[in-house]
């Protein structure tokens, strides 16, 4: 066997280097961390080729001292820690003295900065041998420029991704660290080209705006909360406008950039019944922890970490979501687009004839200028009339109406975790009147409150009014006049068979007859003893993915049940019964999506109406 050696310091350092350094966002991220812990309010980034060619961080922060110039680039050199109980209580960015000495290791560093105290320093290193230092006059603050990265770690180099990708790793760690601090001025500078520029106004929806776009920004609602010393704040995006993926998920552990399962997860239970399926929530949350209070487990380079109390963290972070998206919730409004109507001026002049009869009178009308429903959108220019007796007349009434001075929207309270605002007792009065005006497509009912008109989904409305009376128990079961048999598929039969429990606490009493048949004895109330075969094969697909939990599998049947009980679009359904749907949605804000996520009721306000027909600006 070979004799042992100590390996050669260059080596040493070159392996030392591979954990903080792994590529050019590593090193940015690093260089970036350092002149925030320098207290700098500007920052700027330039690369160029990816980072790979050359990356300069320039900033206006304390700088170093000529003296500690050399120092900097030891490992296990810092400024940030001198006892050993520091440690337990850091509260910078980088920690390790080791960034500067493993960047310098494995590319050519140039290190221009003063602290303001007389003339400035500039020292150049190169594989982290034989560091010159020199005088150089210069503002306060640093420069510090890496070129060649992996020049003489061939090995390295290899693992390296195209110039793009190594490039945008970059532009991704210097969006988080413009986004975990608002107050800093960023600029970075892509081959030349400025591709970030954030005010430093410390406002966080600013840097939002910058980095992630105007829409994102948007469709924003605001979190501020605490729970037992967790501070949870920032921003969190509306049910609708929820993403394909989970890009836009940012969470900052007291000021920096981290990955939790946990978070994720309260975030996703925060949207559940609200966010579509298959979408997930955007969202940007600073969590601040007592350093003292809660472990939190994060290797400095890697960003994945755990939490000694996971649930405390869960906690807060799905109450603090869910507390301001029920302070928060709304319908979503419709904005009529201008030039649809220009395009539509011939079917407008259509409606004229047929809602009023005589062009004569429609004219006198229209003169008026009263806001006219029919020629509002797509949606309504196609109502199928002879689907509710009731619409030409209510648009008639609806034309002649006088124009109420606005009756203000009931505000809400800010609702506190899950306790429904205080409400005080509703009067006959107090209640928003809900009028009917008909049905589209056999599928939208079309109803005025306040000031809004309202199109609702008529199946999804349905679904998720008996999925609320599922889940509380309030529509109860009803005993079939004959138990019901039912046979099913092998797998159909094994799924129902080992969650009779379940099944029973949703209302079916189901029993297990062998041989591939169910016997049911009692159904929910609102669902129809004719449907139970279809219902209980339904159910046996819904529950047959594994890893549920009892209350998921619970949840699942009362979709199943719900939509199935839910009148259907297409079908055709009775004015009264459409006004009682559009009754209860509209008065009741709980009924904001159906059970799958999709939106419910789409308002079009009046507001919006007159400023589309040039009556308001
Ligand atoms: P650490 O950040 O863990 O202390 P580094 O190797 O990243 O270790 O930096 C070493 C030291 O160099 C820091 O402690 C700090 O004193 C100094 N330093 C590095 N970058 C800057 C900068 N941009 N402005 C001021 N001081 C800096
Ligand atoms: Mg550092």
């Amino acid at each position: 066997m070979n004799a042992i050696k100590l390996l050669p310091k260059s080596v040493a350092e070159k392996i030392a280097a591979g954990e903080v350094v792994e590529r050019p966002a590593s090193v940015v991220k690093e260089l970036v961390e350092n002149s925030i812990d320098a207290g700098a309010k500007r920052i700027t980034v330039e690369i160029e080729r990816g980072g790979v060619s050359l990356i300069r961080v320039t900033d206006d922060g304390c700088g170093i001292a000529a003296e500690d110039v050399p120092t900097a680039f030891l490992r296990h050199a810092t400024s940030k820690i001198k006892v050993e109980n520091d440690l337990d209580s850091i509260a910078t960015l980088g920690f390790r003295g080791e960034a500067l000495a493993a960047i310098s290791a494995v590319s050519k560093v140039q290190l221009i900065t003063s602290d303001g105290n007389g003339i400035g320093t500039v020292f150049s290193i190169e594989g982290g041998e034989n560091g010159q230092l020199d005088e150089i006059g210069c503002a306060k603050g640093t420069i510090i420029s890496v070129s060649e990265l992996f020049y003489n770690v061939p090995a390295r180099m290899k693992f390296l991704k195209k110039d793009v990708s190594e490039g945008n790793a970059v532009a991704a760690v210097i969006d988080r660290l413009a986004l975990s601090h608002p107050d800093i001025a960023f600029v970075f500078i892509r081959d030349g080209k400025r591709t970030l520029v954030t005010s430093g106004d410390g406002k966080l929806l600013n840097v939002i705006y910058n980095v992630l776009g105007r829409d994102f920004a948007s469709s924003l609602i605001e979190v501020n909360y605490e729970l037992s010393g967790i501070k949870v704040s920032g921003y969190i995006c509306k049910p609708i406008a929820c993403r394909p993926n989970r890009n836009y998920q940012f969470m900052f552990l007291n000021g920096r950039f981290v990955k939790s399962g946990t978070a994720a997860a309260a975030l996703d239970n925060a949207y559940k019944n609200s966010a579509m399926i298959g979408k997930y929530p955007a969202a940007l949350l600073n969590v601040y922890v007592p350093f003292d209070s809660v472990d939190v487990n994060v290797h400095p380079a890697k960003t994945e970490v755990r939490f000694s109390d996971e649930k405390k963290i869960f906690d807060s972070i799905y109450f603090a979501c869910k507390s301001a998206l029920a302070a928060a919730d709304t319908r979503p409004e419709i904005v009529p687009q201008r030039p649809y109507v220009k395009a539509n001026k011939a079917a407008i002049n259509e409606y004229k004839q047929l809602l009023i009869g005589t062009a004569a009178e429609s004219d006198k009308l229209f003169e008026k200028n009263v806001p006219h429903p029919a020629s509002e959108n797509k949606v309504q220019s196609n109502v199928d009339f002879n689907d509710s007796g009731l619409f030409i007349a209510d648009v008639k009434e609806y034309l002649n109406a006088t124009v109420e001075p606005s009756k203000a929207q009931p505000q809400t309270p800010p609702a506190t975790i899950f306790e429904k605002p205080a409400t005080h007792k509703e009067t006959e009065e107090d209640k928003p009147q809900v009028r009917f005006i008909g049905e589209a497509f056999r599928t939208y009912i079309i109803a005025e409150m306040n000031d809004s008109i309202y199109l609702i989904d008529k199946h999804a409305a349905h679904e998720r009014i008996l999925f609320e009376q599922l889940k509380n128990r309030k529509a109860g079961s009803q005993l079939l006049i004959s138990p019901v048999s039912v046979t099913l598929t092998k797998n159909e039969y094994e799924t129902i068979v080992s969650n009779l429990p379940v099944l029973l606490d949703a209302g079916f009493e189901t029993e297990d007859f062998g041989n591939g048949v169910v016997v049911v004895r009692t159904v929910p109330a609102n669902l129809s003893g004719e449907d139970v075969g279809d219902m209980m094969s339904d159910i046996a697909d819904s529950l047959s993915s594994k890893g549920k939990v009892e209350l998921e599998r619970l949840e699942e049947i009362y979709h199943r049940v719900a939509c199935r009980s839910a009148i259907k679009a297409g079908n055709t359904s009775s004015a009264l019964e459409l006004s009682r749907l559009a009754e209860r949605v509209l008065t009741n804000n709980d009924i904001l999506y159906c059970p799958h996520g999709r939106p419910v009721a789409f308002e079009i306000s009046r507001r919006n109406l007159e400023k589309h027909f040039g009556r308001i600006q």
